[in-house]
């Protein structure tokens, strides 16, 4: 719980830093920090075992001027007000830096799912939607699966809601099964995002991949996807690791064959994974390889102050959510390694739940193809306007996509003339527009 608040600092910390770049007086920032509206509901559930429990759940809309509110429910022990709060207004800046049409929300119920029967999970599920309801909506709030939450969750969402509404509402959620109104691609697109953005780096640079090696943290749905997705790229994927172990090869993991072990572990874990010429790595070392990308794609806060100095990549492109802390990102500034921040490099599933929502209100399926074209279109326009705002404004990128990601925010409200117009375009004119 400790970790997660000082995730939500230094997001603060980092929309403050821009908006202080940007020039931003007190009572408009107070604007930006804070949600539009939060609902507070008290679900009680007959349990199993014939008590009954009642579990407080929230869902908070952070924004709204760009679209409609975006962003996962949650269900764990350690969810709070305050947490959803702060993890909405993320979303809000996600959306915008991406620049699609959505705002920012989040949800989440205090429980803990592991003690819970699938039925539980399931009621719980159909009373909490029956009870935000009024609040969510194709067109007004649209939730997606989070920790603990998944596509069979985002389903009973979407039953529910059409008991409701007496009507089709497919479009209330996304994430959803492949069988049941959800997109192909949705799956991999964070890796996807997070693959497009590292091999735009790599050709900007006139970097081959055969040429590049890459060192990824955590080898789950957003690591362990993109490991692979590299190293079908011809990228030499070099060292990965998990909760369980590391493992490197100097020459590059086999990793179709990593993964088909982590695959086949019933504890689907690397420990215990043997390869020719593989050796073992620990998750503090793998950190400070001399590779030419290092992907963190595992928890919050693993480049800190104290190891930051001797980060050995080149590039650090973040999958995790929050993995470099602020002080660490000055570290990093001044040894001239280039981070692509989360909000853009992992944005790929939140543009792909655009996606699936798109293809939703209009009833039309789009083969992989098309999904796969359009996100690695939307992934290089977004890497391309955080470059050229880094480059215009002189300031790294994460301050970068921040900046942009308010000042877009702030000329939604501007249009909808909820800015004082004099500073609105005195603000706006002065910092240069994107
Ligand atoms: P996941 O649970 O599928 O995978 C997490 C991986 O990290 C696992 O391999 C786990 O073993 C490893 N890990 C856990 N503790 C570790 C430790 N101490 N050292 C090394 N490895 C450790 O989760 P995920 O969905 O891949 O999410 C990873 C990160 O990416 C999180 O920060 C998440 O918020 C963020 N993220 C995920 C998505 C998504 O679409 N899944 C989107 C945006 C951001």
């Amino acid at each position: 719980m400790e970790r997660e608040a000082d995730l939500l600092d230094t997001a603060r910390a980092n929309v403050d830093r821009a908006a202080h770049r940007l020039g931003l007086d007190e009572g408009l920032l107070e604007v930006l920090q804070n949600p539009e509206r939060e609902i507070t509901v008290y679900v009680p559930l007959v349990r199993a075992d014939g008590r009954v429990t009642v579990f407080p759940g929230h869902r908070v809309q952070h924004s709204s001027v760009r679209g409609p509110c975006k962003g996962g429910i949650r269900y764990h022990p350690d969810v709070t007000l305050e947490e959803t709060r702060a993890l909405a207004a993320l979303m809000t800046w996600k959306c915008a830096v991406v620049n699609i049409p959505y705002g920012g929300g989040k949800g989440g119920i205090r429980c803990d799912p592991t003690a819970m029967t699938p039925w539980e999970l399931e009621e719980l599920t159909r009373k909490f939607t029956r009870m935000i309801m009024p609040v969510i909506g194709p067109h007004k709030d649209i939730p997606a699966p989070d920790v603990n939450t998944s596509s069979l969750t985002m389903a009973w969402i979407m039953d529910s809601a059409e008991e409701v509404a007496g009507e089709p509402v497919p479009g209330i959620v996304t994430g959803k099964p492949v069988g049941l109104w959800g997109s192909l691609g949705r799956e991999e697109a964070t890796s996807r995002g997070l693959v497009v953005v590292v091999q735009e780096l790599m050709r900007a640079c006139g970097i081959q991949p055969r040429e590049a090696t890459v060192a990824v943290q955590g080898f789950g749905k957003v690591g362990g996807i993109a490991a692979r997705l590299l190293a079908e790229a011809g990228y030499r994927v070099v060292a990965v690791s998990d909760v369980s172990a590391g493992i490197f090869r100097a020459e590059g993991l086999d990793i179709r064959e990593v993964s088909a072990y982590v695959r086949d572990n019933p504890c689907h874990l690397l420990a215990g994974y043997a390869g020719v010429g593989v050796e073992p790595i620990s998750n503090q070392d793998l950190l400070e390889l001399d590779v030419t990308v290092l992907i963190p794609a595992a928890l919050e806060h693993q480049i800190r102050e104290e190891n930051a100095g001797r980060v050995r990549a080149r590039f650090v492109v973040e999958g995790a959510n929050g993995p470099t802390t602020t002080a660490a990102d000055r570290i990093l500034e001044g040894k001239g390694v280039l981070v692509v921040p989360d909000i853009l490099a992992n944005a790929g599933g939140v543009v792909v739940s655009y996606f699936e929502w798109v293809q939703n209100i209009q009833a039309l399926f789009w083969d992989a193809e098309e999904v796969n074209a359009r996100l690695e279109a939307t992934m290089k326009r977004a890497l391309g306007e955080v470059l050229e705002a880094g480059r215009s404004w002189g300031v790294d990128l994460r301050t970068a996509a921040y900046m942009l990601a308010l000042t877009r925010v702030m000329e939604a409200m501007h249009a909808r003339g909820l800015l004082p117009r004099a500073r609105a375009l005195a603000m706006m004119g002065g910092s240069g527009t994107h």
